[in-house]
């Protein structure tokens, strides 16, 4: 018998999260499913407020109150103990620490875990590490680059404080920093924006994650900058084989660095399936809508730039129906506006929601459908 393939590294099912405000319950991600395989980088996009960076947040457990999962699971399937970056090193544990310590099963739930628990906290920047947008804010500015690195490391590798400073100085070297011996002793506020950023990604990288979620790392950027970090991302998770969840409202990001594409609107995922096929055959009218908005090299100086009509709605004023409905040109009445279409799978690992594809609602006319408008 053929031996089972190996389950994905992050398998998110039917995630729910919402929000108890006094106005009414803001159900940010409702119902999202999508894997992150092995060694794959998945960028995740839409539009601000379509539930990306809560969905991101989610997966370690750091949504803000009063928002809480309320459904569905995250399952981690990890590869290794939590340790073993320090054991691949060479590297050895401090006094009174033995190897294994911090070992934790490897797979694991994270949605049904106590979001301040002991658990998470072993996963949390230990084998799930995140990137953030602002690195100036997420770096303290009362301690050193040094000493911030320094405590990330210590916090999940059982090393000295002279192992986890050689670690710190050669991740330094690593995300580029020149000098980085000397840089040790910056603070924040001494480095330019992209330094920071580099800072942020070699606190990531300090216990040898094996996902990194990075939420807008280079929205903040300057454009030459944001090139840099991406070049150094990928060529990161290239050499080290990690997965990366990456969340993006930029399309361009997108097509320079994603296997994987998935599209949300109003907190559910659209469409989803490899980057190439998305953006050659987008399924979807949001996606279609969107990859229309780009601005394109070439294009006339006259040219208008295509744009999606109307906002996304506010979370807790959904549209009955398809959520796009409003927005949408293909939309159908009396079907997109009654009843959310149903995931249809579509060939080569792709899925969509809408009822233009897969004969969802028998009330769509032919024509309207993807199938009927080829015919
Ligand atoms: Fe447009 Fe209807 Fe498809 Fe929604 S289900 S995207 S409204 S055609």
């Amino acid at each position: 018998m053929a031996p089972e393939p190996d389950p994905p590294l992050l398998d998110i099912s039917d995630l729910k999260t919402h929000f108890d405000t006094q106005e009414g319950t803001v159900r940010a991600v409702d119902g999202v499913s999508f894997t992150v395989p092995r060694g794959r980088i998945v960028c995740v996009v839409g539009e601000s407020g379509c539930g990306k960076s809560v969905t991101a947040r989610s997966v370690l457990g750091l949504v803000e109150e009063p928002g809480r999962i309320v459904g569905g699971s995250i399952r981690f399937h990890a590869e290794r103990p939590a340790d073993s970056a320090a054991a691949a090193d060479g590297e050895r544990p401090a006094d009174g620490a033995a190897a294994g310590d911090t070992a934790r099963p490897r797979s694991v739930d994270l949605a049904a875990l106590d979001p301040r628990g002991e658990e998470i906290r072993a996963v949390r920047g230990g084998r799930i590490a995140m990137v953030f947008q602002e690195p100036m804010a997420a770096l303290s500015p009362m301690y050193t680059v040094g000493d911030q690195l320094v405590e990330a490391i210590r916090l999940h590798l059982p090393l000295s404080r002279e192992a986890a400073r050689a670690r710190a100085v050669h991740l330094l070297e690593r995300v580029g920093i020149p000098g980085a011996e000397g840089r040790m002793d910056a603070y924040s506020f001494q480095l330019s924006g992209g330094m920071c950023q580099r800072v942020m990604i070699a606190i990531a990288l300090s216990c040898d994650p094996e996902l990194l979620i990075a939420d807008e790392p280079t929205t903040a950027l300057d454009v030459t900058t944001q090139a840099r970090i991406l070049d150094l991302l990928t060529e990161i998770q290239k050499d080290s084989g990690m997965s990366v969840l990456f969340i993006t409202h930029d399309l361009g990001v997108v097509a320079e660095i994603a296997d994987e594409v998935v599209v949300m609107y109003l907190g559910t995922v659209v469409e989803q399936g490899p980057v190439d096929a998305i953006f050659h055959d987008p399924a979807h009218p949001y996606t279609r809508a969107l990859l229309g908005s780009v601005p394109r090299m070439g294009a006339g100086a006259r040219q208008r730039l295509a744009s999606i009509r109307g906002n996304v709605p506010h979370p807790s004023e959904r549209p009955a129906g398809c959520p796009f409905h409003p927005r949408c040109a293909s939309a159908v009445a009396g079907v997109c506006d009654t009843a959310e279409p149903p995931e249809t799978a579509l060939s080569g690992d792709r899925r969509v929601r809408c009822v233009l594809h897969g004969g969802a609602s028998p009330a769509v006319p032919a024509a309207a459908t993807a199938e009927g408008a080829q015919a």
